[in-house]
Formats: C-alpha cells, sequence, structure tokens
C-alpha cells in the first residue's frame, strides 16, 4: 500500500478588524503566535508545512479557541 505524503503549506492569518487583542491565541499556540505590547496577536510570517503535525495541531487549536473567530488558515499548495 502506497504512503501518500501531504505536501503544501499554511499560514495563520488573523483578521485585525474581528480580534478583541485578549491574545487567547498566544496561549493556545505560542510557538505560532507572539503578542504586541497592547496584547494583539504578532503571528509567524514562515510557512507552516501540513506535514508538521504538531505545528499544524497549534494552528486548528488556536482557530477554534478564537473567541470572535478572527483567525483562519490559508492554505498554499506547492507546485
Ligand atoms: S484569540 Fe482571536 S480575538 Fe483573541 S487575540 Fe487571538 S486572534 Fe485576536
Amino acid at each position: 500500500m502506497a504512503v501518500r505524503r501531504r505536501s503544501g503549506v499554511i499560514f495563520l492569518r488573523v483578521d485585525p478588524v474581528l480580534c478583541d487583542g485578549f491574545g487567547h491565541c498566544h496561549e493556545l499556540a505560542p510557538e505560532l503566535v507572539a503578542i504586541d505590547e497592547w496584547g494583539y496577536p504578532v503571528i509567524t510570517t514562515e510557512p507552516i508545512a501540513l506535514a508538521n503535525d504538531a505545528a499544524l495541531a497549534s494552528a486548528r487549536l488556536a482557530v477554534r479557541g478564537c473567541p470572535r473567530q478572527a483567525l483562519r488558515i490559508e492554505r498554499v499548495n506547492e507546485r
């Protein structure tokens, strides 16, 4: 049986208009989200490989845990 590897990357994005700036996403995914001096998220600009299960799980946790639905995952397929 062949094993298909997931290719491509994701980016975690924030809508600054929806964000309340309480920084819950930083608590959920500190390796992906820092906070600025006012408590607003500063999201890593590094692409997250789909094959990186731990980082992908953290990104999903942050999206699910955002009380304002201000976070989303944007998938980019590699060519
Ligand atoms: S959890 Fe959502 S609303 Fe709260 S700081 Fe993060 S992106 Fe903004």
